[in-house]
């Protein structure tokens, strides 16, 4: 009987799991091994949610996989390596995994091709597992990669999907192959306090919830924060509980203007995803260079440091970093928001932003974070990089009742209606009253700076 090792990453679990499926087949046995590796450590990469978040996926994959008869194998130590001894101890002659876009991927899975090919055993690398469309299926005639988002969707839309696949009814596993104890959540320090549980089965829970009760109004309530009105589905499409390609047949099954606007955002994912495969360095380096001197020194720290505080002064601002510490994720409009804020009121790079990000979100994802930051930064691909929003203005129109910023803000929680987006217009005895620092920058003052920096003035 034929075995395999299958190498799970960012794909936690059993449903619509072609690498798993492809191991299977003929009623072959498997591995299902995941490998917690110290170079995700080491690359900066392993924040406390999502190892929190990562703790419940893999217990909730065990216990899948048990169901099933199997169970899931944790190695610890250098992917490679471990792959490599358990396809020995197993006497596995194949390797499935799922295809990945960032740097660190593509070594990671160029390393283990060879060594694997060296001991007489072959790695398949499977793709639409994590991307509704592969990076790299559709391109433009003179390009390898999509750098605008509205041609790259006409032709993304135009993709036929596969079918979604079942999981599997049973998973048999070789004996001979051993497992360390799988992370608890508790064992992990640091963790948001509101931080939502992780794992495939409440993935699909939520999925399953969103479909038939919030996608109908997505159109129109998407950028409603204190609504709360999107899917919250990030984090399990990056952690791969939920597979984007039967997110998305799903949503079109619900049909109409709300699930076309949200398989729309979806898109947003696979686009980022194609660029960054195409430009892996984009995570670090300017897309497009605006030729920034961005500001350094004390001062620029000091202001991002209030910036990461949620002390600016700004209460959308504010409020969108505070619910950032406090749930590891943060609404999208006060993820544009606070990165347009960061980078161009306060004229801060994009990069010290996005680690700040990276070190808290729970969907912290290299292509949609990074190439997010860039897009408001200017640097990437949005079509008006010089674009500032207003807090204020961003608050009266997002937020008009004030009830995002009260829930987030504690100081200004007794401020009625929109005019806690303007502190400074309450009576000064009552404005003490609520210990809400003072604005950290003049708006007008941080545009002029920014204009003047990007030659605009
Ligand atoms: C500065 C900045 C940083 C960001 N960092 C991340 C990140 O690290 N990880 C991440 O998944 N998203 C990131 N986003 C994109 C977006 O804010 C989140 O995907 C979204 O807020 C998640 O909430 P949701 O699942 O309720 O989204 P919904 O509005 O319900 O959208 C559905 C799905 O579409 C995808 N999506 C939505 N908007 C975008 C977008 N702009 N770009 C790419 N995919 C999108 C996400 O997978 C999301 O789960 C970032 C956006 C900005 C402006």
């Amino acid at each position: 009987m034929r075995t395999s090792v299958v190498l799970f990453t960012c794909d936690l679990r059993l449903s619509d799991h072609p690498p798993l499926r492809a191991a299977l087949r003929g009623g072959g046995r498997v591995v299902p091994l995941f490998v917690r590796d110290p170079a995700v450590d080491r690359v900066g990469f392993a924040a406390p949610n999502r190892l929190a978040f990562l703790a419940d996926c893999l217990r909730d994959l065990d216990a899948g996989l048990r169901e099933r008869g199997g169970r899931l194998v944790l190695r610890e130590g250098d992917t490679v390596a471990e792959v490599c001894r358990v396809a020995t101890e197993a006497d596995a002659d194949e390797v499935h995994m799922t295809g990945d876009v960032s740097t660190f991927a593509h070594l990671r899975e160029r390393r283990l091709r060879q060594a694997l090919q060296a001991d007489g055993r072959r790695l398949y690398v499977h793709e639409t597992v994590s991307t509704a469309v592969a990076p790299g299926a559709v391109t433009p005639a003179a390009s390898d990669h999509f750098a605008v988002f509205t041609p790259y969707y006409r032709r993304w839309s135009e993709q036929g999907l596969r079918d979604v696949l079942d999981a599997p009814r049973t998973v048999g596993v070789p004996e001979q192959v051993d497992s360390a104890p799988l992370p608890e959540r508790g064992d992990v320090s640091g963790v948001s306090p509101a931080l939502r549980p992780g794992g495939e089965t409440e993935g699909r829970r939520r999925l399953a919830a969103w479909l038939r009760s919030g996608v109908d109004a997505y159109e129109i309530r998407h950028d409603d924060l204190a609504g709360d009105a999107t899917s919250r589905l990030s984090p399990h499409l990056h952690f791969g509980t939920l597979s984007p390609v039967e997110v998305v047949r799903r949503a079109r099954g619900v049909g109409g203007a709300g699930a076309e606007a949200f398989v729309r955002q979806i898109t947003w994912r696979d686009f980022n995803r194609q660029l960054l495969a195409a430009r892996p360095e984009a995570a670090t380096r300017d897309y497009r260079t605006r030729r920034d001197r961005w500001r350094g020194g004390r001062d620029a720290e000091a202001d991002a440091e209030a910036w990461r505080q949620g002390r600016t002064g700004y209460p959308l601002v504010d409020a969108a970093m505070r619910q950032l510490r406090h749930e590891g994720w943060m609404h999208n409009r006060g993820r544009l928001l606070a990165a347009s804020f960061l980078t161009k009121t306060l004229y801060v790079d994009w990069r010290v932003g996005a680690r700040h990000f990276l070190d808290l979100l729970v969907d912290g994802d290299v292509a949609n974070n990074q190439l997010n930051w860039q897009w408001v930064a200017g640097t990437g691909t949005d079509t008006r990089p010089n674009r500032v929003l207003n807090p204020v203005a961003q608050g009266k129109r997002f937020d008009p009742d004030g009830a995002y910023v009260r829930r987030w803000v504690e100081e200004l929680a007794d401020v009625e209606g929109g005019a806690v987006h303007e502190p400074w217009k309450l009576p000064a005895r009552e404005r003490s009253r609520t210990g809400y620092p003072e604005a950290m920058v003049s708006l007008a003052e941080g545009l002029e700076r920014f204009k003047r920096a990007r030659g605009q003035t």
